[in-house]
C-alpha cells in the first residue's frame, strides 16, 4: 500500500511511522509513506499556501493552486483514491479502514487553519473523512491515524492474520480482556478458566466477556454485529446476569 500525504508539515511524518508495527511495515515494503510538501508547489517567492477568505471573517483559508499542483505531481496508481480529512467528512471506522485497505494507493490531503478552499473538494476530492467529533488544528494527526488502522489490515504486516480478525470491531464486537504475568497483581488474580489449558472453555469465556463489554459499553454495536445462535444464547445469560446485578444492587 503507498500512502502519499499532502501536507505543509511533511517533517511529522519522519518518526511516528517508523516505529513499532509500522516501521517493520515499510522496512518490508508492505507499506510505503510519500509526504508531498504543499508549499513546494506555491506559485510566489514566498511559498504562500493560505490566504484570507473571500467574505470576511476569522482565519486563513488553504489556497487551491499549492494543493492542485501537489495533487497533480503524485503519480497515480490504478486502484487510487484521495482523501481529504475533515472533521465535516464521514465518520472513520474499521469497515472504512477494510474497504481503504483493499486499494493500491490512498492520497490524503490535511487541511490546516480553517481548511481548504471549497474548489478542491469539488475538483480533487473523492471521499471527505473525519476521525471524529471534534476538531483538531490540522489533517496530520487524521492521517496517521487512518495509515496506521488501514496498514494494520494488509496481508503481512500483523505477525499471524489472527491478530487483525481477533480485535474488537473485526467482528463487530469488542474485544475480550487480556492478562499476562503475574498471575496475582495488586491482590487482583486472573481469571482461572485462562490457568486451565482447556482451549474451548477459553474460547467460550473469550466470547461471552466481549458479548458482556460490547453490551455493557458499546450496546448499539450488537444490533450489526455477526452473531451465532450460540452468541445470542449467551448474550440472554449475560443480560440476565447483569439484570440480576441491577435488582442486588
Ligand atoms: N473550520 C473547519 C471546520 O469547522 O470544519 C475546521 C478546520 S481545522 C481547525 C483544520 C484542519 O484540521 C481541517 O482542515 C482538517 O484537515 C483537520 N481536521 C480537524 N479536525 C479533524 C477531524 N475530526 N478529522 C479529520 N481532520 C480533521
Amino acid at each position: 500500500m503507498r500512502f502519499d500525504v499532502l501536507t505543509i508539515f511533511p517533517s511529522l511524518f519522519e518518526h511516528h511511522p517508523r516505529e513499532g508495527i509500522l516501521g517493520k511495515a515499510i522496512e518490508k515494503g508492505l507499506v510505503e509513506i510519500y509526504p508531498v510538501n504543499i508549499r513546494d508547489y506555491a506559485l510566489d517567492p514566498h511559498r504562500t499556501t493560505d490566504d484570507r477568505p473571500y467574505g470576511g471573517g476569522e482565519g486563513m483559508v488553504m489556497k487551491p493552486e499549492p494543493i492542485y499542483g501537489a495533487l497533480e505531481s503524485v503519480e497515480r496508481k490504478d486502484r487510487s483514491i484521495v482523501l481529504l480529512l475533515t472533521p465535516q467528512g464521514e465518520r472513520f471506522d474499521q469497515a472504512m479502514a477494510r474497504e481503504l485497505a483493499a486499494l493500491e494507493q490512498i492520497i490524503l490531503v490535511c487541511g490546516r487553519y480553517e481548511g481548504v478552499d471549497e474548489r478542491i473538494r469539488e475538483l480533487c476530492i473523492d471521499r471527505e473523512v473525519s476521525i471524529g467529533d471534534y476538531v483538531l488544528s490540522g489533517g496530520e494527526l487524521a492521517a496517521l491515524v487512518i495509515i496506521d488502522a488501514v496498514s494494520r489490515l494488509i496481508p503481512g504486516v500483523l505477525g499471524g492474520e489472527r491478530s487483525a480478525e481477533e480485535d474488537s470491531f473485526s467482528d463487530g464486537l469488542l474485544e475480550y480482556p487480556h492478562y499476562t504475568r503475574p498471575r496475582e497483581f495488586q491482590g487482583l488474580r486472573v481469571p482461572e478458566v485462562l490457568l486451565s489449558g482447556d482451549h474451548e472453555k477459553i474460547r467460550q469465556w473469550r466470547r461471552a466477556e466481549s458479548l458482556k463489554r460490547t453490551l455493557a459499553r458499546r450496546p448499539d454495536l450488537l444490533e450489526k454485529a455477526r452473531l451465532t445462535p450460540q452468541d445470542l444464547a449467551l448474550l440472554e445469560e449475560v443480560k440476565k446476569e447483569l439484570q440480576g446485578g441491577v435488582h442486588q444492587g
